[in-house]
């Protein structure tokens, strides 16, 4: 089946999220502490497709060798899955382009890895301060890629953006399916 990976940093609101997207409360676990989904999770929607949700990455506060670990988590994920799709990559939308965030994207592209960006936390800013992020930080993206990635802006605290998440895995799916079929 179909693979779709959410990974993004520590604290972005992956867990919220992909709870919203599942319409289950209590499915991934989520805390105001960093770093707490520490292994590879895999969630069964609609029987046609798996949720991956990937250890964030980023955290200030583990130690190197933790660190390590995780990101060799991470990539050897990258590496081996066949099933994998498309990764969506987290980003608080109140938040700067960060190195971090920049790296892993550049290391998607450099693996060939098809991936969207997520927006989290919209219900933080205002509606013209929304559009303005986005616009920014696709204008920064735009400095290095030639091609924007798909984006979605989503709020897990006001259910903003589910429809359109699903709705793009959907379309995905049922290209598969057509491709497979001829
Ligand atoms: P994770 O570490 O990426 O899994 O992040 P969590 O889902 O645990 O969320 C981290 C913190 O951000 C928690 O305190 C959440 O309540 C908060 N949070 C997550 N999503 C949203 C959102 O859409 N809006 C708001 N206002 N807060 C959010």
């Amino acid at each position: 089946l179909p693979e779709y990976a959410f990974i993004g940093r520590s604290n972005v609101g992956k867990s919220s999220l992909i709870n919203m997207l599942t319409d289950r409360k209590s499915l991934a676990k989520t805390s105001g502490r960093p770093g707490k989904t520490q292994l590879i999770n895999h969630f069964l929607i609609n029987d046609n497709w798996f949720l991956v949700d990937l250890p964030g990455y980023g955290y200030a506060r583990v130690s190197k060798s933790t660190k390590k670990t995780f990101q060799k988590f991470i990539t050897n994920y990258f590496e081996q899955r066949q099933q994998l799709v498309s990764a969506f990559v987290l980003i608080d939308i109140r938040h700067k382009p960060q190195p971090v965030d920049l790296e892993f994207m550049q290391y998607l592209g450099e693996k060939e890895i098809p991936f969207s960006i997520i927006f989290t936390k919209a219900d933080k800013l205002k509606p013209k301060a929304i559009e303005r992020h986005v616009e920014e930080y696709c204008n920064h993206l735009l400095r290095f890629w030639e091609e924007l990635p798909p984006h979605f802006v989503t709020s897990s605290s006001k259910k903003i953006g589910q429809d359109e998440v699903l709705g793009f895995i959907a379309e995905t799916n049922e290209e598969i399916e057509g491709l497979r079929n001829n």
